[in-house]
């Protein structure tokens, strides 16, 4: 099959469903229309193999991951996702994985119904770049600025199942084969918090989405905020598989693993009840873990209230060894 054949046989074949795509995939360029009144918001991610995940990766769950993490960054500024471009790099071009590929991404994309419009496809080492644009009221978007003292820190679903996956992956840490095999879904199909951003775009004054921990991410809002943070580790949402293992593993996992695509948002104190039933309303998972303080610093606290310090920093690519 060559370069043709794979785009047409494999990402062209989508029909465009939306209306306010008026040239879609198969021309020089793709042509949107976003609606009068509405910001564009644009985000890109690379993951490459054997720096984001490893070569063997089922390639459904790359196909979701690729487009997940996306997703989750324009959740994080409160933008309902609309369209994606997508630049493969690619061994060989295998049928069956470039198959199964496309199912784990048209399954995610179909279910926010957010259309590709484009790409690009080139042999090399095997890696996946995808654009994703979405829209919000002009405005209205959510940014890591704009968290004040006495502002509730919330935390999204679970934190540390795909760092503790990780870990146990590589020998680190020995878990139970059922224990894996429910967490790591959490590593290799990431839910993006698309509904849960929208949500929150009226109530949050900050937010991020926690790609690299909560430490290094929260620590992001904290710098362009101009303020400092206290953390009770106690209130740190963990997966019941986490729990059970607590004990010998600790909070490192869920205070600075990567990979979670959660959301943290701040929300000032007289949102906090209209936040608390919007979750139990909309069913969304929302931990209030700390609050936003004067100070520079990002405290963490123990259950005891002593002063907890991490053992692991977020994961940085150019960190030195
Ligand atoms: P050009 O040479 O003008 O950049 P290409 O031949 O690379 O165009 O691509 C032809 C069409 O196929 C374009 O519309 C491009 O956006 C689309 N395309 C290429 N690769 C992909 C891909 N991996 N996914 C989706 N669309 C793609
Ligand atoms: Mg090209």
């Amino acid at each position: 099959m060559n370069e043709f054949e794979l785009i047409r046989n494999y990402f062209a074949s989508q029909p465009v469903t939306r209306g306010d795509t008026l040239v879609g995939i198969g021309d020089d360029a793709a042509v949107i229309q976003p609606p009068p009144g509405m910001d564009t918001v644009v985000t890109t991610d690379v993951l490459a193999a054997n720096v984001h995940f490893f070569e063997s990766i089922d390639p459904t769950a790359l196909g979701h991951k690729s487009l997940a993490v996306n997703l989750s960054d324009l959740a994080a500024m409160g933008a309902v996702p609309a369209w994606f471009l997508l630049d493969l790099t690619l061994p060989e071009a295998d049928a069956d994985w470039l198959q199964a590929f496309a199912g784990g991404l048209f399954g995610l994309a179909q279910r926010y119904d957010v259309q590709l419009i484009g790409g690009d496809t080139a042999r090399g080492p095997l890696s996946v770049a995808i654009t994703a644009i979405g829209l919000v009221p002009e405005g209205k978007c959510m940014r890591r600025r704009g968290a004040q003292p006495g502002d509730v820190i919330y935390v999204t679903g679970a934190l540390g199942d795909a760092a503790l996956t990780l870990a146990a992956l590589r020998g680190e840490r020995t878990l139970a084969t059922d224990d894996l095999a429910v967490i790591r879904d959490r590593m290799d199909r990431p839910t993006p918090r698309v509904a849960e951003g929208i949500a929150l775009r009226r109530q949050a004054s900050s937010a991020i989405d926690i790609s690299d921990g909560l430490t290094a991410d929260l620590g992001h809002i904290l710098q362009a905020s101009g303020v400092g943070a206290r953390l009770n580790l106690g209130a740190l949402p963990l997966s019941a598989a986490y729990r059970k293992y607590l004990p010998q593993i600790g909070w490192d996992y869920a205070l600075a693993g990567g990979d979670d695509y959660e959301l943290c948002v701040t929300v000032p104190p007289g949102r906090v009840n209209s936040v608390d039933k919007l979750a139990d309303a909309s069913g969304f998972s929302m931990a209030a873990v700390g609050e936003i303080t004067a100070g520079r610093t990002l405290e963490i606290y123990d259950a005891l209230g002593r002063l907890y310090e991490p053992q692991r920093k977020g994961f940085e690519h150019f960190a030195q060894m």
